[in-house]
């Protein structure tokens, strides 16, 4: 497991690097958010360990550029700030995990993998399927970058749906989410919901395709080679 490690205290950048390694861990270091990146840029990683004040600027910028681009990598947030509105707002911005120093190296260790261990597609706030993100905190769906600017309850189905993305989702399960709405779901409410998602997200270029299990339910699915829908 390859993990980038980002803090400019250079006897802690070194403590924590050193309890990661003998827990067999490969670890890069970055002291600054611009070597951050160019590490991110260089290599790919299996989890970040993030400071949040760092000389050129707030490691949640770094969280929020990350997730902007879909990157669902998990990100643990280390940070002397122990005060709730800046976990609220890490955990906001899509990082994983929130560590307040000091912490014990052991307990570091041990988080990382608990970490590792969560099946992916779903990390912090972010839901990702293919080139389809949505980020649950701020309500905001994209393809591939793009804002797709979708009404509540199409916005709500597909939440629904990339939750549970590859597997089928049952009817009545969609039909309580759009209740929970408070909008009124006439017989075939559910129906036109979907059609409508399935035209907006092939036309924004989704490479992911709403699949009808009929009489089941609905699923999210990878589009098949060729562009089959
Ligand atoms: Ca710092």
């Amino acid at each position: 497991m390859r993990l980038l490690l980002v803090e400019d205290n250079a006897r802690l950048s070194e403590l924590v690097c050193r309890a990661l390694e003998a827990d067999g861990f490969a670890v890069d270091r970055a002291a600054t958010l611009l070597a951050a990146e160019e590490f991110l840029d260089a290599a790919k990683y299996d989890l970040i360990l993030l400071d949040l004040g760092l000389p050129d600027g707030d490691g949640l910028a770094l969280v929020r550029t990350l997730r902007r681009r879909s990157v669902a990598v998990p990100i643990m947030v280390m940070t002397a700030r122990d005060g709730l509105d800046d976990r609220i707002a890490g955990l906001d911005l899509g990082a994983d995990d929130y560590l307040v120093k000091p912490f014990a190296t052991a307990e570091l260790a041990a988080r990382c993998r608990a970490l590792l261990r969560r099946p992916g597609g779903i990390l912090g706030n972010v839901l990702v399927a293919g080139n389809l993100s949505f980020d649950t905190a701020g309500r905001d769906a994209r393809v591939a970058e793009i804002h797709l600017d979708l009404p509540p309850r199409e916005l709500s189905l597909l939440e629904m749906l990339m939750r549970r993305a590859g597997q089928v989702v049952a009817r009545a399960q969609l039909e309580n989410g759009l209740y929970s709405l408070g909008q009124e779901v006439t017989p075939n409410a559910l129906e036109a919901a979907i059609s409508r998602l399935r035209r907006r997200l092939a036309a924004a270029g989704a490479d992911v395709v709403l699949h009808t299990a009929h009489g089941i339910g609905y699923a999210l699915m990878p589009m098949r080679k060729g562009g089959e829908r």
